[in-house]
């Protein structure tokens, strides 16, 4: 087989990044934007040993399965590998991919079995609290605020998008304005990502959907919108301004279903680093509280634009009343959150426990989570700063806390096994286990499962809808030493 050749390729199968998996004459031939049932008209783009990547050319007879992308952008962007398939077999192929991991990584047999149900979303749109837009400018001069298109870093322009709160719509809209003046005055303005020259870099918002509470951060390659002191202040109010036009242009049109919107916090990100990393360590608020309030369930949390958050907060709620029922708490027992952010979990958690450690590496977010812990009266926690594999061990031998349940919600790379083996020591009796990646979460069930722990229930939570991510949660309890 050869570069450009072209073949009709049925597709059979999705794989872990989202792609359409076929044969041809035998070899696996991988199609992105694709669904099961499609059959398409391929041209080989690459071709390796055993496999090769095919570019959809056509699609010759669609999929039941496939639908009309929502948004007109979701090809080129790179945030919605499924917009084309329908949400159902969305959910089919995310309760799959954690079946999948947990039988082949986690050498569990029959895991369908122990799987609850996937939560999906009754109306899988306009969910996330959190955008993260970059800013750049096109060949023609154009300002380009959007997306990056998948695996690359160059920016697609939108104007708006189907995940996010409608609120961004507007920001978008007149940001795009504001930015295109200031750039016409100074060709610095707006930010290079390759020469790592010029200002304003990203736009992050974010919601608090049951308060209406809006921040927006701008993030720069700089100091300030201008070293002049009289331009840089004009900037920030003119930034200010755009943003108030923004949320009462939303709250005119709003229909009945959607509250209002206020502008609560902005700020100013200092980033100055030539890195992937969005927000910088300094962020100067120029407007409002330097935080906004949202709730999930009963429990208020104040977060600054730098801690991390749930982005879908509908979900989230699913998540976190599964991982409340997974522990089964009486009101005696000791828990630890390991991993806790912000005190999300933890705080979830109090208002059925005896006592809850958190422990978090991010000192910020453990300041948010003290924080948050007063503003609910929860006086029945404790936060600390650190490596939960490193703390884990010392809380257990120098201060003899022995949780009754332990909780879990490590980032993407899953649980470092100095904990793995603190937890295996400790025995609880309970280990929830909530995951962003059923691989590592899979790997880590493995381990535990040597050391005489089983699973004994999952769910499946859908918390980012039309992308190839899933979340999960799963309840482990010791059967043998
Ligand atoms: N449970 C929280 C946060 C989950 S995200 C919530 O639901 O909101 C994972 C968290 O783990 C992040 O806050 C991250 O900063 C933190 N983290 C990453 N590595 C860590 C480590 N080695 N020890 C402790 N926390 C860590």
């Amino acid at each position: 087989m050869n570069k450009n050749e072209e073949y009709t390729v049925t597709i059979e199968d999705i794989g872990s990044e989202g792609e359409g998996i076929g044969h041809i004459d035998g070899i696996t031939c991988f199609v992105k934007d694709t669904v099961v049932k499609d059959e398409v008209k391929v041209k080989i783009i690459k071709v390796k040993k055993n496999y090769v990547y095919g570019r959809l050319m056509e699609i010759i007879t669609p999929s039941p399965y496939r639908v009309e992308a929502v948004c007109p952008k979701a090809k080129s962007c790179g945030g919605c590998t499924f917009m084309h398939m329908s949400y159902e077999r969305q959910l089919e192929y995310k309760k799959n991919k954690v079946i999948s991991c947990l039988e082949r990584i986690g050498g569990i047999k029959d895991a369908g079995s122990l799987v609850e149900d996937i939560y999906g979303m009754d109306e899988p749109y306009n969910y996330r609290n959190k955008m993260q837009f970059p800013v750049g400018v096109d060949k023609d001069g154009n300002i380009k605020i959007g997306f990056y298109a998948g695996r690359t870093h160059s920016i697609i322009d939108i104007d708006e998008c189907a995940t996010g709160h409608k609120i961004n719509t507007f920001i978008i809209k007149n940001l795009r304005a504001w930015i295109s003046e200031a750039y016409k005055k100074d060709k610095q303005f707006v930010y290079n990502e390759e020469l790592h020259k010029g200002l304003v870099r990203h736009i992050v918002t974010r919601v608090g959907f049951s308060t209406g509470e809006l921040s927006v951060c701008l993030v720069i390659n700089g100091e300030k919108l201008s070293r002049d002191k009289a331009l840089d202040d004009r900037l920030r109010s003119e930034l200010i301004s755009a943003l108030c036009d923004a949320v009462r242009e939303y709250n005119e049109g709003l229909s009945r279903d959607d509250s209002e919107i206020k502008l609560s916090n902005v700020s100013i990100n200092i980033n100055k680093e030539k890195t992937n990393k969005i927000l910088g360590d300094k962020n100067i608020t120029i407007y409002g509280e330097n935080y906004i309030t949202d709730y999930i369930g009963d429990v208020r949390f104040n977060v600054s634009p730098q801690s991390f958050f749930q982005v879908n907060p509908m979900q989230t709620k699913v998540l976190y009343d599964k991982a409340l029922s997974y522990a089964d708490l009486t009101g005696n027992e000791v828990v630890w959150d390991m991993y806790c952010g912000i005190g999300t979990i933890s705080l979830f958690l109090a208002q059925k426990a005896k006592k809850v450690y958190g422990v978090e590496i991010v000192p910020q977010a453990i300041d948010d989570a003290k924080k948050n812990a007063l503003l609910n009266n929860l006086s029945n926690t404790e936060f600390y700063c650190g490596k939960a594999e490193e703390l884990a061990p010392k809380l257990y031998k120098n201060e003899g806390i022995k949780p009754d349940v332990i909780v879990v919600d490590p980032p993407r790379k899953g649980c470092d096994i100095a904990l793995l083996d603190t937890i295996d020591n400790m025995s609880p009796k309970r280990l929830v286990y909530v995951s962003c990646d059923p691989a590592t979460l899979a790997r880590d069930i493995k381990y535990l499962s040597e050391k005489g722990f089983e699973v004994k229930k999952v769910a499946v939570v859908d918390q980012f809808c039309h992308s190839v991510h899933v979340e999960s949660c799963v309840l482990l309890e010791r059967v043998s030493n």
